[in-house]
């Protein structure tokens, strides 16, 4: 039969075919024109605007097998959304089938075991709340409203790295949807070059219908930013820089440069002012913290200082309110191992030209517990780092998106010699098969083969593509 026209939109299968999959459905199948359908394509960077030909509201296991199914059939481009927050919106695809999980939240805490088995939907505040609630916590990153899901998948950088590493350090095992349409558990023990490509590979491998985590007693932390004017620049950053090359691990601190954004919660003479901080979590007492950071309050006294004890969840959704979905995003990053003066002095030039009042500079600490798994055994390389730096133009209004793209290339040209070479794939837009390669240094070889086993016609090919090998 004849491939027939869906509703008004593009050719992707027979009306027959269509019909079939949703009968199979237990959730919805959305197609253009219906109700909801803008609300529920619409990606977290405003920057990207697809129009899928069909979004398969997923309930269960079972959903996501028959869209697998029909999707390699069909011969239909198959994107897979989690959170749908990458910068590049790699979870829909124009004229194709997103394949939505944004309604598979379920989260069981086990609290004996101290593990947590989260489904692919959830985001990490959801997850924060169930498990803080037994004064436990997963290592995830600094954004409640992010997918668990892809961040898991791409690695996983956040408050808790460098005392319990990243996200997909403490993944036990993930269920898994191949592109054969069977289901797998994978773990460091069964399909263990599967559970090897998951930890930072990526969507590559098949759909993680859900993750078990590891838990650890992180209840209330002692966190929040410090922040000094952007004259100080230079003596923070290096004071910074050789604090956290071995800073106990209790504490983690990500160095940011910002504009202080027009809300109560800073004072009214800072708004809209550009500035350097830290944003610390510790998670021993407040005497050992007080007693860590008491020489960079002594030796350079920040202007605002709002480190306090507060539960773990409040820093991980701090500050969600300053991003809400739909601003434009364009990010650059890279690795980076040392920050010498001269690297500093780049930073410090370009923080100056930072679009308001959203954009950003981050550099995220990656030692400590991260380093303790060698680089060659997960997916994710770039263990023998120091940081995660990403450059972030972010602005409300579409008009602004040249602006924000342009300082943030200009930006990473600069500053790209001084990195260790690769980026990590959550904080890349899409940059081309090069630089996934280099993301991935010498573990890119061993990734195809994991592609060509279980994905061998690259039907999950809408992410940070990672080729099959011959
Ligand atoms: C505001 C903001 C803050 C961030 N902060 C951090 C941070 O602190 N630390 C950090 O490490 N990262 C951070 N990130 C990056 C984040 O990790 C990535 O954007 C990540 O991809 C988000 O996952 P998601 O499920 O929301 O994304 P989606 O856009 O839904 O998916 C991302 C990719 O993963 C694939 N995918 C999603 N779910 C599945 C699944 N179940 N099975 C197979 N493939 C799947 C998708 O196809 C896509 O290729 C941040 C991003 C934003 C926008």
């Amino acid at each position: 039969m004849a491939p027939q026209t869906l509703v008004e939109g593009p050719t992707v299968a027979s009306r027959e075919a269509i019909d079939q999959f949703s009968m199979a459905l237990r959730g919805d199948l959305i197609t253009p024109g219906d109700t909801g359908y803008d609300d529920i394509r619409a990606l977290y960077n405003g920057m990207i605007d697809k129009y899928p030909a069909l979004i398969a509201r997923c309930q269960d296991v079972a959903d996501v097998i028959a869209t697998v199914n029909f999707a390699r059939d069909n011969a239909v481009p198959l994107a897979i959304r989690g959170g749908g927050h990458h910068g590049a919106g790699l979870s829909s695809v124009d004229d194709g089938l997103m394949l939505d999980l944004s309604l598979m939240k379920g989260i069981r805490v086990d609290p004996i075991a101290r593990t947590v088995r989260v489904e692919a939907g959830c985001l990490q505040s959801e997850v924060d709340h169930a498990t803080h609630a037994f004064g436990l916590a997963t290592p995830t990153g600094t954004v409640g409203s992010t997918g668990i899901a892809g961040l898991t998948l791409g690695g996983g950088i956040g408050h808790l790295s460098r005392k319990h590493g990243l996200t997909s350090d403490n993944l036990l095992a993930a269920d898994v949807v191949l592109a054969d349409g069977s289901l797998v558990t994978a773990t460091a023990d069964e399909y263990p070059d599967l559970f090897w490509a998951l930890r930072g590979g990526g969507g590559n491998f098949g759909v993680v219908t859900s993750f078990l985590f590891r838990l650890h007693h992180v209840d209330t932390i002692i966190g929040g930013p410090m922040l000094w004017p952007l004259d100080q620049a230079q003596d923070v950053m290096r004071w910074y820089r050789d604090f956290i090359a071995d800073a106990p691990e209790e504490i983690n601190g990500f160095f940011a440069f910002l504009t202080i954004p027009p809300v109560p919660l800073f004072p009214e003479a800072l708004h809209l002012q550009k500035m350097c901080g830290v944003v610390w979590c510790s998670t021993g007492s407040l005497e050992a913290a007080n007693d860590i950071l008491a020489p960079i309050r002594a030796q350079i006294p920040p202007l605002v200082d709002a480190v306090q004890p507060m539960p773990f969840p409040a820093l991980q959704s701090a500050f969600d309110a300053l991003i809400p979905a739909g601003l434009q995003w364009y990010w650059k990053a890279d690795f980076v191992r040392d920050l010498p003066d001269e690297a500093i002095a780049k930073h410090i030039e370009h923080a100056h030209k930072m679009p308001p009042f959203q954009s950003t500079t981050h550099f995220y600490p990656i030692n400590g517990a991260v380093h303790r798994t060698g680089r060659n055994e997960a997916a994710f390389s770039y263990r023998d780092v120091t940081w995660a730096q990403v450059i972030v133009g972010i602005d409300a209004d579409p008009a602004n998106a040249a602006a924000i793209t342009n300082w943030a290339k200009a930006y990473w040209e600069a500053v790209h010699p001084h990195s260790a070479g690769g980026a990590y794939v959550n904080m890349m837009m899409e940059e081309g098969q090069e630089r996934v390669r280099a993301a991935y240094r010498d573990n890119y070889d061993r990734l195809t083969q994991v592609k060509r086993q279980y994905d061998p016609a690259n039907l999950f090919r809408i992410n940070q593509n990672i080729k099959p090998a011959k």
